[in-house]
């Protein structure tokens, strides 16, 4: 993956293909991301590099169940609630964010594509509102497949059900992954070992080697997530244990997470 995350997306091709896949159907995956602080260790670009790494996982399997599948522009303006106050979070509105992505959806609706697909990788909950209003907005403007694909878990609190034409909803993670008994919030051994496999280059992990767990009882995490308290909570700016990363099965867990998301894409286009 050191071509970086635009590998095997649109960015790097010409419109004649693009025109090749939008004439054959083909599906739209957009990996969903932020530029944010990612603690001493990671760089600020780790969600949407971890986006995009999902994506291609996603795009093979699909691809192996007879789908066309082509990965979107990278889109990394998205909102930095939680880490908002610290140095490297980028703090795009919401509107703004909103705004964007839309326009790039509906610029993917004009180049003919009808089934789109968002992949996020960022946890912020303002950040997962803004998106969802894009995707209803855009089903109820365009009579098109455009779903932002969710956690059945944690989507209640999000006033939604799974049965939205705007929401793909996805099996949370059943197996078991790393050992660490730190959560990994933000910037922990899950994300640390991603990066550490197909960034190395930008992955200290001396540093992540060095730093002792961060955890917080359920009540601080509420405060971490609302935003504005990342420095007194968390002074490096990491939540979980970085430390632990060499405990994380990162193949097994990306080919899990890609089957189960790739499922869920499935199943809502027989629904269709
Ligand atoms: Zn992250």
């Amino acid at each position: 993956m050191t071509e970086g995350m635009f590998k095997d997306t649109m960015v790097n091709m010409n419109w004649t293909e693009i025109k090749s896949y939008s004439d054959t159907n083909a599906l739209v995956l957009i990996p969903l991301g932020v530029i944010e602080e990612h603690g001493p260790h990671l760089c600020l670009g780790t969600d949407i590099y971890i986006a995009h790494i999902q994506s291609i996982f996603i795009k093979k399997l699909l691809e192996q169940e007879g789908q066309r599948v082509v990965i979107a522009p990278p889109f990394y303006w998205g909102v930095c609630q939680a880490t908002g106050s610290f140095i490297g979070s980028f703090r795009i509105k919401k509107e703004t964010a909103r705004d964007l992505l839309y326009d790039i959806i509906r610029s993917l609706i004009e180049f003919g594509f009808k089934n789109i697909y968002g992949i996020n990788a960022h946890g912020d909950i303002e950040h997962s509102v803004a998106m969802i209003d894009v995707f209803k907005k855009i089903s109820e403007d365009y009579s098109i497949n455009c779903r932002y694909t969710f956690y059945k878990d944690v989507m209640h609190h999000y006033g939604l059900n799974g049965t939205e034409a705007f929401i793909c909803p996805i099996t949370p993670q059943k197996i078991k992954i790393n050992t660490s008994e730190y959560q990994d919030v933000h910037a922990g051994d899950i994300e640390t070992a991603i990066m550490h496999q197909f960034y190395p280059d930008l992955t200290d992990i001396n540093k992540a080697a060095s730093l002792p767990p961060v955890s917080l009882d359920n009540e601080k995490i509420m405060t971490w997530l609302y935003g504005g308290h990342t420095e007194s909570l968390s002074p490096g700016g990491y939540l979980g244990s970085p430390a632990d990363f060499g405990t994380v099965e990162v193949l097994k867990h990306l080919n899990n997470l890609a089957s189960g998301i790739s499922t869920a894409i499935i199943e809502s286009m027989s629904t269709e």
